[in-house]
């Protein structure tokens, strides 16, 4: 048996353990209160590496047996351990998190090795190993704040997905990485608010469900935008299984991205790529945070 502890980190932790890559007990949350949000943006880094630590140390318990893998997913780019950026959470820029959560662990007695990858890669493993399909080609496309793009199995590269160019428009500058015509500029939220200073993204959605021209135009946009980074990936990679998922996923409307896709992809032997929506949630990220460090530890 395998076991190994997942951690996901985004407006909070959440943390739970697995056994032969499946979810057991109870998970952890920090903050407790759901209701509690904003709390780790101000954390210093060495405070959310205890708070990680004695999360693990919890889940780990008193089994004798040692941890076989330790996976924390972050948002950001992620490469050897280090997290490059992380534009939601600052203080982890530049941090080398495998190494220093390694030495928090095992301060508390722990040797396992520590894997951190980068959140939407950790959905693409979860979903991956939830459907028993491992041994495929699966990517996603989360739809939040920002926009990420995950794929399993992992592979060497930086894969900013949601900053693929989209458009050659010179006045399309509101990604929040400052890159003109970005795939995040149209779809990012903050984005959405920078360019509908009167609406809310929600009220814009509202609006061309009713029929108001401006909205239904830009909605338009929004999943033209989608299907264009989605066409690139499976020119480049090939069609397959592509899911979306995110705290803004309810913005997307799958036949309206269908039929602006296969305008863009005509080649006969691209064609047969599905679309899935998943619910958002913490369990998939957080098994395939784990799923990725058992399979990293054993490479
Ligand atoms: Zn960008």
């Amino acid at each position: 048996m395998t076991t190994a502890i997942g951690v996901v980190i985004t407006e909070h932790i959440v943390a739970g353990r697995l056994e032969d890559n499946r979810l057991v007990g109870k998970l952890l949350r920090h903050p407790e209160d759901p209701n509690v949000s904003d709390a780790l943006t101000a954390m210093p880094a060495g405070e959310l590496v205890e708070i990680l630590a004695t999360h693990i140390g919890t889940l780990a318990g008193d089994d004798t047996r040692p941890l076989d893998a330790v996976g924390v997913a972050v948002p950001g780019i992620v490469r050897h351990g280090v997290v490059e950026d992380s534009p939601n959470l600052h203080q982890i820029k530049g941090m080398r998190l495998a190494e220093e959560l390694g030495h928090a662990l095992i301060a508390r007695g722990i040797a396992a090795p520590v894997y951190v990858v980068n959140d939407a890669d950790s959905i693409a493993a979860g979903v991956a190993a939830t459907r028993e399909q491992l041994d495929r080609l699966t990517r996603v496309w989360t739809i939040g704040n920002g926009i990420g793009y995950g794929r399993w199995p992992y592979v060497e590269g930086v894969w900013e997905g949601g900053h693929i160019t989209v458009t050659l428009d010179p006045k399309e500058r509101f990604c929040g990485c400052g890159g003109v015509g970005h795939l995040e500029g149209i779809m990012g939220y903050r984005a959405m608010r920078m360019r509908f200073l009167d609406l809310e993204p929600e009220e814009v959605f509202a609006q061309a469900r009713q029929g108001d021209t401006r909205c239904r135009e830009f909605v338009d946009l929004w999943h033209r935008a989608l299907a264009a980074g989605t066409a690139s990936f499976i020119h480049l990679a090939g069609p397959g299984r592509f899911y979306f998922t995110g705290h803004n996923v309810g913005f997307l409307e799958l036949p309206l991205l269908r039929s602006h896709l296969e305008t863009m992809v005509k080649m006969s032997p691209l064609q047969s790529f599905s679309l899935e929506i998943l619910p958002p949630d913490d369990e998939t990220a957080l098994l395939g945070a784990g799923v990725s460090a058992l399979r990293a530890s054993t490479e």
